[in-house]
């Protein structure tokens, strides 16, 4: 593959043998929220949010709303306490907060922090500066929050421009580039890792994946060739996407991550190839949540028929 580079020395032309796409994933900021209302100062992703305080020192208001309650939302909140600013709620559409239970009690009973569970922003609302923002209740009913800055929390994206620029198959769920289990893309000596290909699990996970890709650069750097690209693995809803996706017996992953849309009690995760069980998982005691990581192990992709179709997950 052919790179074409843009740095301090001007545009470059890099070639290698082998690319590793670790691009990874960004907050869907307002203007892809398709959030109206006017286009005051104060609004914020996490991830603006934390370079303005903890890089640049900014001043960042003084009362916050802060959109979302995952884990990503409540780490935003404490920079925002961390500014002396004020977090005037946590807002979600979902019914209840998608983080640890001891997390969510913390920020409501110790820092005082309300919840409004089933709620949208429906309008950012000032001039110059936010002064509000209107919230919607599934219900209907409307309000106003007084604030001056607004965090828009989650919501993450893989940053695949690069991918597509490349040419590289797509996964319809995570719309990351579609890997298998040692990260191969579609395209021969280019591998892809960390939130690029699952947007987003914590940093360990992407810091391991970029760890253990080395292994199949060096495989491929010494010779070995570029498997087929293999049977795509599919989720059936609620399940909303699954990484790796790609399956290559040869290539199986240390484990699979998968999402959820709606929160599931005790799931129970089968894997059907061509009407055949392939296996049955229970993937943990708890309830599975929207927007945090459920896993589902390996050790049933050697049941695959690679000349057979499509694999799926679907909850039993
Ligand atoms: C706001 C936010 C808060 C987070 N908080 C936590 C947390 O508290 N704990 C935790 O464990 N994880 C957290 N995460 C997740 C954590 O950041 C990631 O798991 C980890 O950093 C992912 O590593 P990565 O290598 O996949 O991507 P990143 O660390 O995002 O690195 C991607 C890099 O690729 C670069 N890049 C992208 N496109 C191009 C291009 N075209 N050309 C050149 N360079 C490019 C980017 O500039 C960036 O430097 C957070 C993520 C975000 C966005």
């Amino acid at each position: 593959p052919v790179l074409t580079a843009v740095g301090p020395g001007g545009p470059e032309t890099i070639e290698a043998r082998a690319v590793v796409l670790a691009t990874g994933a960004r907050e869907r900021p307002r203007t892809a929220r398709l959030v109206p209302g006017t286009r005051p100062a104060g609004v914020y992703t996490t991830g603006e949010l934390q370079q303005a305080v903890h890089l640049f020192g900014q001043d960042v208001g003084a009362r916050a709303v802060v959109v979302g309650a995952e884990d990503v939302s409540y780490a935003a909140a404490a920079t925002v306490r961390a500014a002396g600013a004020e977090v005037v709620a946590l807002v979600t559409e979902h019914p209840r907060a998608q983080t640890g239970r001891a997390r969510a009690r913390a920020a409501r009973l110790c820092q005082g922090i309300p919840l409004l569970t089933d709620t949208t922003v429906a309008e950012l609302l000032g001039r110059g500066r936010l002064s509000g923002v209107r919230v919607r209740h599934r219900d209907g009913r409307t309000a106003v929050l007084v604030c001056d800055t607004v965090v828009f929390t989650g919501d993450f994206v893989p940053d695949h421009e690069l991918a597509r620029r490349g040419g590289l198959a797509l996964d319809p769920g995570t719309r990351g580039p579609a890997v298998d289990g040692a990260l191969h893309t579609s395209r021969p000596g280019v591998f892809a890792a960390g939130n690029v290909v699952h947007a987003v699990e914590r940093a360990g996970t992407a810091a391991g994946e970029g760890a253990g890709v080395a292994g199949a650069v060096l495989d491929f750097l010494a010779g070995k060739p570029w498997p087929e690209p293999g049977l795509p693995l599919a989720v059936e809803a609620p399940l909303r996407w699954i990484a790796p996706n790609r399956i290559t017996p040869a290539a199986p992953p240390a484990r699979y991550v998968l999402r959820t849309s709606t929160p599931l009690t005790r799931p129970v995760l089968r894997i059907h190839q061509d009407g055949r069980l392939l296996h049955s998982e229970r993937p943990g005691l708890g309830a599975a949540l929207p927007n945090r990581p459920l896993t589902l192990t390996a050790r049933w992709t050697g049941r695959v028929d690679p000349k057979g179709g499509e694999v799926r997950v679907s909850l039993a």
